[in-house]
């Protein structure tokens, strides 16, 4: 499949039937596999050889369809989980314990920096956070002795900040660790951050990938290039032998193109088992089939919603960096020639309570917690995710009282100016 473009690989890609072989993707809803002999099935426990035995582990049809994410964002190894929490945990754990350290952007999906501030840091691993806008002097002087990785978002959700995807990769190369970037928000159609020099991406395939709002998974695609043996100090758990599994060294028997999936799946899959079910797998490729023709109806809304609430009298501020004047304008240009994604965020004239009296006239956009949807969604963070903090304690995490997120889906462009011009004549008086 490498030699097509990225909207075939969309649709044919990680599958190809054989004579007689169903056309869609066979759902093999099995928790195990059959051998002939116990020596046969040793092999696979001493992974000697290929094939499934457990699907905690693995599973063909999960398979297949990381398969296919692996070849969209041009990668050498991919595994599924079962949401982009697993994915982001396993991405930083594979290659970061007790007593190590990780560089991070600070514009991150409040559910990663909580992982990481909280719950990980519990763990014994440090994280420094930096701004996306830092300079290469304020990120070189992030890092530690003991830095393991750094983690950043493409398109930040729910900020929109656009991540310098070069400016981090060369700075975690400078330091001999990898750079991992969640590709949740651009999606692989719109910008494939290996092709900038990023190492390891992670999605939340529950957004754009699934696109329906009918399935949690997330992904890990390995690049392949990064040489973990060049600094087999930093990264025992790849470069000597795992004594949990009889010896192997990851990267000497799989090469830089699987050590790292590899040790993900054999690791953390058989001691966390955040699988991701078959039967979603196959519903991840349903989106998978469409993701480029929808992400291009994303982005014509995004882009035709942001301008109208641009000059729009009571709107007091547009975040959309597809807009010209946009602070990330030029990284857009650089990184998402194609567009950017559906999610505009803005806020209202008349702050908190006019911005919740607005939501409560949206008629298409639905109110969600959830993003990246075909169908509109929209959120006040001040009154959900957000409303046990103060609003100093908001303007700090970089979400203002009057902010409302708004993520478009594949309607008609139209339709959906006429229902937030409605909504928004509807607080022109209020008081
Ligand atoms: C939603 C999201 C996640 C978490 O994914 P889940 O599938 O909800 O676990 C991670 N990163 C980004 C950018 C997200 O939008």
């Amino acid at each position: 499949m490498s030699n097509y473009s990225i909207e075939t690989k969309c649709v044919q890609g990680g599958y190809t039937a054989g004579n007689g072989e169903p056309r869609q993707i066979p759902i093999i809803q099995s928790t195990t596999f059959k051998y002939a002999t116990s020596e046969d099935m040793g092999k696979l426990f001493d992974l000697e050889a290929e094939g499934y035995f457990y699907s905690r582990l693995q599973n063909p049809t999960c398979d297949t369809v990381a398969r296919k994410i692996c070849e969209l964002e041009g990668g050498t190894a991919a595994m599924l989980t079962s949401s982009g929490q697993a994915a982001s945990f396993y991405a930083v754990f594979n290659i970061a314990s007790c007593g190590d350290h990780v560089v991070s952007s600070s514009s991150i999906y409040g559910g990663t920096f909580n992982l990481f501030a909280v719950t990980m840091k519990r763990m014994g691993i440090d994280f420094t956070f930096v701004s996306p806008d830092c300079s290469e002097e304020e990120l070189n002087a992030a890092f530690r002795p003991n830095t393991k990785a750094v983690f950043g978002e493409t398109i930040a959700n729910p900020a929109l900040t656009v991540l310098d995807i070069e400016k981090f990769a060369n700075a975690a190369h400078a330091h001999g660790v990898p750079l991992i970037v969640d590709n949740t928000f651009a999606t692989p159609v719109n910008c494939r951050p290996f092709e900038w020099g990023a190492d390891i991406v992670t999605h939340s395939t529950t957004k754009y990938m699934d696109g329906h709002a009918a399935s949690l998974g997330g992904c890990i695609v390995d690049h392949g290039v990064f040489d973990w043996t060049k600094y087999p100090d930093k990264f025992p758990g790849l470069c000597t032998p795992d004594e949990s599994y009889h010896g192997v060294t990851y990267t000497e028997r799989f090469g830089l193109e699987g050590a790292f999936i590899t040790k993900a799946t054999a690791q953390l899959m058989r001691d966390f088992g955040s699988m991701q079910s078959p039967q979603n797998a196959f519903l991840l490729n349903m989106g998978l089939e469409s993701l480029h023709v929808r992400m291009q109806r994303h982005c014509e809304n995004g882009l035709a919603v942001a301008k109208f609430l641009q000059d729009h009298d009571l709107v007091t501020y547009v975040n959309y960096c597809d807009l010209e004047g946009d602070p990330y304008h030029d990284l857009a240009v650089k990184y998402l020639p194609n567009g950017s994604c559906g999610v505009v965020s803005f806020g209202v004239k008349g702050g908190r309570k006019a911005a919740e009296a607005f939501m409560k006239q949206m008629r298409l956009g639905a109110i969600e917690t959830h993003v990246a949807d075909a169908r509109t969604c929209c959120l006040h963070p001040a009154s959900a995710t957000h409303r046990q903090m103060s609003d100093a304690e908001m303007e700090a995490c970089g979400v203002k009282p009057d902010l409302i997120r708004y993520s478009c889906g594949i309607e008609n462009a139209q339709d959906l100016i006429n229902d937030l011009a409605q909504a928004l004549e509807s607080i022109r008086d209020f008081k």
